[in-house]
C-alpha cells in the first residue's frame, strides 16, 4: 500500500520574494519585489510566497508587507501566500484582502522554536493549527511548514518520529499540505527519502511539500529524493537567494531555475518556463548587484536553441 512513486508533475512554489529576500541586509525596494513577483508569474509560477507579516524590528526587509500586497497583480489564477508567525500576523495578512493563503510555521525543536518565534515546539504546532483555523474561518486556505525537520542549528539531530507526529497533528487542522523544511541545509537524500515517505503516509491524502536550503550543496539531490518518495509540491527561490535571520549559518534556498531544469529534464512537469526563469534570474542578479548562487542561469542554454 502507498508504494512511493515519482509523480509525473509537481507543483512549484516560488518563495524568493519572502524567504529569498528576508535575510538581505540592504533593503530591496517594494517596486523591485513586485517586479520579481510579476516575473515569477510570467515564468509560470501560480503559487508565490510574497511576503511575511512579522515584527519589522526583527525582519526589517519585510516591513513593507502591506505595500507589497497593495501592489500585487490582480490574478484569479495565482495564489499569494503570506507567511505569519502568530495570530497578530495572520490578522494583518487577512486585513490586506490580497493574501489567499496563510503560511504558518512551526519548528521541530524547542531551542530553534524559541529563537524563531519565542515558543516551545509544541506551542508552535498549536499556534500553526490556530492560524489554519483562522484562515479557514475567513474563507482562505493555509499551508504549514515544519522548520528544522532535518536538523537544528542549536540541538543538532532531530528525531524523525517527532517530525512525523507533528505532521499528523498539523494535518488534523486541514491545511492544503504539510511541508518539511530543511531550514539550515543539513539534510541528505537518504534522510529525505525516509522522512518524506513517513510523513506522506502520516498525512495521507494531504500532499507533502518540501523546502530545502543548499547550505551544504545537497539541495538539488534532496529535491530529487523527495519527489521520488512522493512529495508533490516543491519550494524554490529564484537565483538561490535566501537564508534565515534566526538560524546561524543558513544559506540560500534551492534555486528555482535549477530545480525546474533538473525536474523537467528528468521527465517531471513543473508548469514553469525555464527560459523566462533564467531571464528573471539575470534581472534579479542585476537588482542584487552580485552573482547569485543558482548555476543553470550561468551555464550555456541546453539543449541549444536554434538561432
Ligand atoms: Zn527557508
Amino acid at each position: 500500500m502507498n508504494t512511493p512513486r515519482p509523480s509525473a508533475a509537481i507543483e512549484f512554489v516560488e518563495v524568493g520574494p519572502r524567504d529569498g529576500l528576508q535575510n538581505e541586509k540592504a533593503l530591496i525596494a517594494t517596486a523591485d519585489k513586485l517586479a520579481l513577483i510579476e516575473r515569477a508569474i510570467a515564468a509560470g509560477a501560480r503559487r508565490i510566497e510574497v511576503t511575511s507579516f512579522v515584527n519589522p524590528k526583527k525582519v526589517p526587509q519585510m516591513a513593507d508587507a502591506e505595500d507589497v500586497c497593495a501592489g500585487l497583480p490582480q490574478r484569479d489564477d495565482v495564489t499569494y501566500i503570506g507567511l505569519v508567525m502568530n495570530l497578530r500576523g495572520a490578522e494583518r495578512a487577512l486585513a490586506t484582502g490580497r493574501i489567499n493563503q496563510l503560511g504558518a510555521v512551526c519548528v521541530a525543536t524547542d531551542r530553534f522554536a524559541m529563537a524563531n518565534q519565542g515558543q516551545t515546539s509544541d506551542e508552535s504546532v498549536e499556534a500553526a493549527k490556530a492560524i489554519v483555523a483562522l484562515a479557514k474561518a475567513h474563507g482562505r486556505t493555509a499551508q504549514v511548514t515544519i522548520g528544522a525537520s532535518f536538523g537544528c542549528p542549536f540541538e543538532g539531530e532531530v528525531s524523525e518520529d517527532r517530525v512525523v507526529a507533528m505532521a499528523a497533528r498539523l494535518a488534523e487542522a486541514g491545511p492544503v499540505e504539510v511541508a518539511i523544511a530543511d531550514t539550515i541545509g543539513v539534510g541528505n537524500p537518504a534522510h529525505v527519502t525516509r522522512l518524506v515517505e513517513r510523513v506522506r503516509q502520516a498525512i495521507n491524502p494531504l500532499p507533502v511539500r518540501v523546502h530545502f536550503h543548499n547550505t551544504r550543496n545537497t539541495g538539488l539531490a534532496n529535491v530529487w529524493a523527495a519527489v521520488a518518495a512522493g512529495a508533490t509540491v516543491v519550494d524554490g527561490a529564484l537565483g538561490g537567494l535566501g537564508g534565515c535571520p534566526f538560524a546561524p549559518g543558513a544559506a540560500g534556498n534551492v534555486p528555482s531555475e535549477d530545480v525546474v531544469y533538473m525536474l523537467e529534464r528528468g521527465g517531471i512537469a513543473t508548469g514553469m518556463d525555464l527560459a523566462k526563469m533564467i531571464e528573471a534570474s539575470h534581472w534579479l542578479a542585476g537588482v542584487m548587484e552580485r552573482k547569485l548562487p543558482g548555476m543553470v542561469a550561468q551555464a550555456p542554454v541546453f539543449p541549444k536553441v536554434a538561432d
